[in-house]
């Protein structure tokens, strides 16, 4: 007999950085844990550290496909999501939220189970309101290079809708804004990542434009908190939610806090912007903050700090292994660059 309080979780895309925050607080709470992920961007070292606990399991499996499993509560993070990892495949990015939101809604119409999407702030585009609010329907170009992730995560949003509508699903919507912590991707091209990487490695910091658009940085523990109140809410309209940090930056300014945190002598370099990179983001939270009794608490310092150490700790482990392997074909490697996407 299954207890109450000990639920069945199935968490997509669960190898991923998101994914692996949140499988670990949920096996910590005691639940039976199903990380299901194809690995094209997560790894099995994100959630290696799960992997003896009974109960926690692992499946390779790709969300396009069906997926027969009984369970309670689905969260679907399936998706890449640095701008590098969901443009590499288009095709497959759309698929992926489009065909893995219907056959994670059909699971969960068939087990009756509440399921949570990760959504983004992305469903935005280039806003023309500012600060975003939930009631804003977006300024999303269909046919740019962003699109195949912005438009597959507006229709996943939509069949979330109906699914609710017309078969009465317990829904929740996630709208994640900028994320940052231990385990993101080192070469998946996004701002931290790359400035803590390029400062960490001496080299220039890449800064896209003059560096004066902005985004607003939530560290992945407060985002968690945030993923499991929302999902545990016993009453809930099914419209969605923003979920992010308020404090807005601009990417200079992010740029030169990484650098004086690193004490690195690295200088800052300017680079082409992006094709339609939006202007300005910062959630509007009220909703959050109303319906979770949730906002953040990690400072900017304090999650850039936390973030530092963990891409430091996995530098020095990569050049070790690497220097080893030099060692062993008879040639000390030179690279100090030993990550790529
Ligand atoms: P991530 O790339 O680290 O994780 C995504 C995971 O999904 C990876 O483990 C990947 O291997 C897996 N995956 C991709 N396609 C799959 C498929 N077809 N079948 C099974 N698994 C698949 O990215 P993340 O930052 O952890 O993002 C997680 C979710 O949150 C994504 O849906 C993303 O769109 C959303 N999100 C993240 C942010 C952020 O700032 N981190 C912001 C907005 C939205
Ligand atoms: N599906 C799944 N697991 C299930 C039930 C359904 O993967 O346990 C998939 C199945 O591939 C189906 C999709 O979810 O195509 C949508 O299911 P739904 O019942 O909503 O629609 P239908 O089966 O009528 O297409
Ligand atoms: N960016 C930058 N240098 C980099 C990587 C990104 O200046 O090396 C900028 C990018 O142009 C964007 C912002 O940082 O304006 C955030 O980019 P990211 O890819 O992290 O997230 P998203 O654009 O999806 O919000």
């Amino acid at each position: 007999m299954k207890e109450l309080s000990r639920k069945r979780i199935l968490v997509t895309g669960g190898a991923g950085f998101l994914g692996s925050h949140l499988c670990e607080r949920l096996v910590a709470q005691g639940h039976d844990v199903l990380c299901v992920d194809n690995f094209f961007t997560g790894t099995k070292d994100n959630i290696a550290h799960l992997l003896d606990c009974a109960n926690f399991e692992l499946m390779r499996h790709d969300v396009t496909f069906p997926l027969y499993v009984e369970v309670d509560e689905i969260y679907n993070l399936a998706c890449p999501a640095s701008p590098i990892h969901y443009q590499h495949d288009p095709v497959q990015t759309t698929k992926t939220s489009v065909h893995g939101a219907i056959n994670m809604l059909g699971l969960a119409k068939r087990v009756k189970a509440k399921i949570f999407q990760a959504s983004t702030s992305e469903v935005y585009g280039d806003a023309r309101i500012h600060p975003q609010t939930e009631d804003y329907w977006g300024h999303v170009n269909p046919v740019g290079p962003r699109s195949c992730y912005d438009e597959g995560k507006r229709c996943a949003e939509t069949l979330f809708m109906d699914y609710r509508r017309q078969h009465g699903l317990d829904i929740r919507i996630a709208r994640i804004f900028n994320t940052y912590g231990p385990r993101m991707h080192p070469a998946d091209g996004r701002v931290v990542s790359n400035f803590v990487m390029q400062a960490l490695s001496g080299e220039a910091l890449t800064v896209y434009g003059d560096g004066s658009q902005t985004r607003s940085f939530c560290y992945v523990d407060d985002m968690i908190d945030a993923f499991i109140r929302l999902m545990n809410l016993p009453e809930y309209a099914g419209g969605p939610v923003n979920l992010g940090n308020p404090h807005e930056v601009t990417m200079l300014q992010i740029a030169q806090r990484i650098v004086d945190m690193t004490g690195s002598s690295s200088t800052i370099e300017f680079r082409p912007l992006p094709i339609d990179d939006p202007w300005h983001r910062q959630p509007d939270i009220t909703r959050a903050t109303e319906l979770l009794a949730w906002k953040p608490v990690t400072s900017l310092d304090m999650g850039l700090e936390k973030t530092v150490h963990y891409f430091s700790v996995r530098l020095r482990e990569a050049r070790h292994a690497e220097h080893a392997r030099g060692l062993e074909a008879g040639q000390a490697s030179q690279s100090s660059q030993p990550f790529s996407v």
